[in-house]
């Protein structure tokens, strides 16, 4: 375990069985110094558990920087549970999945990822107080995805300006990746904003939507990557910016809402060559996770929404602006910035 080369400083990784359930759970508390970890569940069927102890690390990680980049008081954590959501899903699975949560005291809060729902975090929630993204409590924020998809808009936004010296999206042909939650709603942005979509999915209903809804030219899941466009924005799969994709890109900006989008983080120096403006994703899309906290916070408000979600745009603003003009990958400077705040600790 502190060999695994994730492992970075982690607090805390907690491991979970459950006999009568079958429950098989980690849960990782990267770090609780801006406050306690947030994080999401997944469930997915890994191979080993090797390969499901690297994914719950590297997720908790991810969400220490998203975290600090949002400027929310929570430091990262996640949890995975080893199954196949479709068949593996129980009450009791996710009764005990709440008691796990419930023995860290608040350390972790849990939320949706990959594979879970509202309705599991519904059952785990009869266990614990400690989850959220929940639809009935009093503080419920519901979906995260519209709040998501409003910070990549602005987002693309804050991208233009540098890339092409105004916001003004008029005119401007966008190149979207999935258009399900986050990439359906912030094609609907888009499209308000003037700009010319060509859009992709392998849902053929989400697809016959969106097209309805804004006139996007659809083109196949393979061919986006050569459509003729200024901006690229991925909004599906994670590991799509590689060495064969970059080639193929003819844009100038790629901002999307989709997590882990760089195959491995060494690939910003090469969109940066490629004279490309990237917004790190996990700024980018830090809208939900907003939502969320604003959840966990116990009363929700929109207008605290609203209000970090301005900054977290001047946030992503800064991190343009330095990595410009210091000739820097936008996701090295991104890290920087994270690792400083979480070592800073919370704000006064
Ligand atoms: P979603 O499942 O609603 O949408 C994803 C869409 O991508 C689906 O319509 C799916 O059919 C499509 N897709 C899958 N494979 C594809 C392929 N090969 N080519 C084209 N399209 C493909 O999920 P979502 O909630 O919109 O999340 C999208 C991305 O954004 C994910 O990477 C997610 O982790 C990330 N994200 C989501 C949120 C949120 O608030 N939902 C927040 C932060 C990050």
């Amino acid at each position: 375990m502190f060999d695994n080369s994730s492992f970075d400083n982690h607090e805390g990784v907690h491991f979970f069985h459950d006999a009568e359930s079958g429950l098989r759970a980690v849960i990782a508390v990267h770090s609780t110094a801006l406050g306690p970890s947030a994080g999401g569940t997944r469930m997915w069927d890994y191979p080993d558990s090797d390969a499901m102890l690297t994914d719950v690390l590297r997720l908790s990680q991810g969400m220490s920087y998203k975290n600090a980049m949002a400027s929310i008081p929570h430091g990262g954590g996640k949890a995975v549970i080893w199954g196949n959501s479709r068949t593996d899903k129980s009450e009791a699975l996710f009764r005990a999945f709440g008691r796990a949560v419930d023995s860290l005291q608040g350390r972790y809060w849990t939320a949706e990822d990959v594979g879970i729902d509202t309705a599991d975090i519904e059952i785990a929630a009869q266990e614990t107080r400690y989850a959220a993204g929940l639809t009935t409590s009093e503080a419920a924020s519901g979906d995260p995805s519209p709040v998501t998809a409003l910070g990549v808009f602005r987002g693309i936004k804050q991208c233009a300006i540098r890339a092409f010296g105004s916001d003004d999206l008029n005119g401007k042909t966008v190149a979207v990746q999935g258009v399900g939650s986050v990439g359906g709603y912030t094609a609907l942005h888009l499209a308000e904003a003037g700009a010319n979509l060509i859009i992709t999915d392998i849902d053929q209903d989400a697809l016959a939507d969106i097209k309805a809804k804004t006139g996007a030219k659809v083109v196949a899941p393979d061919e986006i990557y050569d459509a003729e466009a200024d901006i690229f924005s991925p909004n599906a799969l994670g590991a799509i910016i590689n060495e064969d994709t970059l080639k193929r890109l003819k844009v100038k900006v790629i901002a999307g809402g989709a997590n882990n989008q760089l195959v491995v983080p060494a690939m910003g120096e090469f969109v940066r060559r490629a004279g490309i403006l990237y917004a790190p994703d996990y700024v980018i899309n830090g809208g939900g996770i907003i939502n969320v906290a604003a959840e966990i916070s116990g009363t929700y408000s929109r207008p605290w929404v609203d209000q970090k979600l301005d900054t977290l745009m001047d946030t992503l603003g800064e991190v343009l602006d330095q990595a410009l003009s210091t000739d820097t990958p936008t996701n090295y400077v991104a890290d920087e910035i994270a690792r400083a705040r979480i070592a800073a600790g919370p704000a006064t």
